[in-house]
């Protein structure tokens, strides 16, 4: 299989988050990037770089807006007398329908969902790569069975117009639009632990991607608004979505039977290749500790997704520092291959 990944994914370094209230280090670091690319390669994939199509696809879902903050704003925040070193807001709207504000603080809180999103110098950089890898990915399933998009920056937590969750760009959502214009018939499914917002959100009012989630219960979980069973979508888009919470602690085989669901409706749907937002922070030993599924558990996920027979672009989502996360990438890889 082949793996997409560009060095300027690199540049985007983290450093702080917020959590209960405790200012902690950012889990979502680029030594991340080392265990991805040890576990791709351990399941056989060759590496290659993206190519550069542009902001044209990014543009397709994402505010123009939105764009021009994200490229932005590091370079205003630094001329705020006393700022820190990352963009973080400290003030939220209260509705997305409120008034747009001129300033850098005010359009952080409007365009940051939460705190951990810090954006620095490389930020843009490293989130455009990692779409580019995405996208590269989805062209390639002209002539390739399956492919690896390392995206890192991860994006199933960013909206149109709105960060979240160590996310910029829905690189996902990226891919799967790319193919739509292509004509085909995508669907996303992400196994995440965390449910896809951003994902769920860009698709809402549409019939024309299907978006499934399979996720840790948001009653007691990020992204606590979103990912509950009665968001089935809305007007055109009613019956589009699907999201299947699993209760804290989920094995391997509650996870497969939630998959069987949502491999289920993907059938229905009839769609004609497949997006995985493949998240691998469902893992028993991941620092979010969501659900308990084994390394193992993620070849036989792996195996299930094949059972598909579609053309199918794994598109890398979370997944934190512990020993096993490259191994996890390497059984999920690896049992998809050799199903
Ligand atoms: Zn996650």
């Amino acid at each position: 299989m082949k793996a997409i990944f560009d060095e300027r994914q690199w540049k985007h370094q983290p450093k702080n988050f917020m959590a209960n209230g405790a200012l902690l280090p950012n889990p979502e670091q680029p030594e991340r990037i080392d265990r991805l690319l040890i576990g791709a390669k351990a399941a056989g994939c060759t590496v290659q770089a993206p190519d550069d199509a542009g902001l044209g696809p990014i543009a397709a879902i994402h505010s123009a807006e939105y764009l021009t903050f994200l490229q932005n704003i590091y370079t205003r925040w630094r001329r705020i007398d006393g700022a820190g070193e990352e963009v973080i807001p400290n003030i939220h709207p209260a509705n997305r329908t409120d008034s747009y504000p001129k300033s850098a603080i005010g359009q952080a809180g409007f365009h940051q969902a939460d705190t951990a999103c810090p954006i620095a110098s490389g930020t843009w950089e490293a989130a455009y790569w990692s779409a580019q890898s995405a996208i590269t990915g989805a062209d390639l399933l002209t002539t390739e069975r399956a492919v690896y998009a390392l995206s890192r920056p991860p994006g199933h937590h960013a909206f149109g117009d709105l960060a979240g969750g160590f996310c910029f760009l829905n690189n996902s959502a990226i891919a799967a639009e790319r193919l739509l214009a292509q004509g085909k018939r995508p669907a996303i499914l992400d196994v995440d632990v965390h449910h896809g917002n951003g994902t769920q959100g860009i698709f809402y009012n549409r019939r024309d991607v299907l978006t499934v989630s399979l996720h840790a219960d948001p009653a007691r979980f990020y992204p606590f608004f979103w990912g509950h069973t009665d968001e089935r979508g809305e007007g055109a888009g009613l019956g589009y979505n699907l999201n299947l919470c699993l209760s804290r602690g989920t094995d391997d085989a509650g996870f497969l039977a939630g998959l069987d669901v949502a491999l289920q409706q993907i059938r229905s749907f009839g769609a004609d290749v497949v997006v995985v937002a493949l998240g691998l922070d469902a893992f028993i030993d991941d620092p979010f500790k969501g659900l308990a599924v084994t390394t193992e558990g993620f070849g036989r996920i792996g195996a299930a997704i094949a059972g598909l027979g579609l053309p199918t672009l794994f598109v890398q989502e979370g997944g934190y520092l512990c020993k096993e996360l490259g191994d996890n990438l390497t059984s999920t890889l690896t049992g998809f291959e050799s199903a």
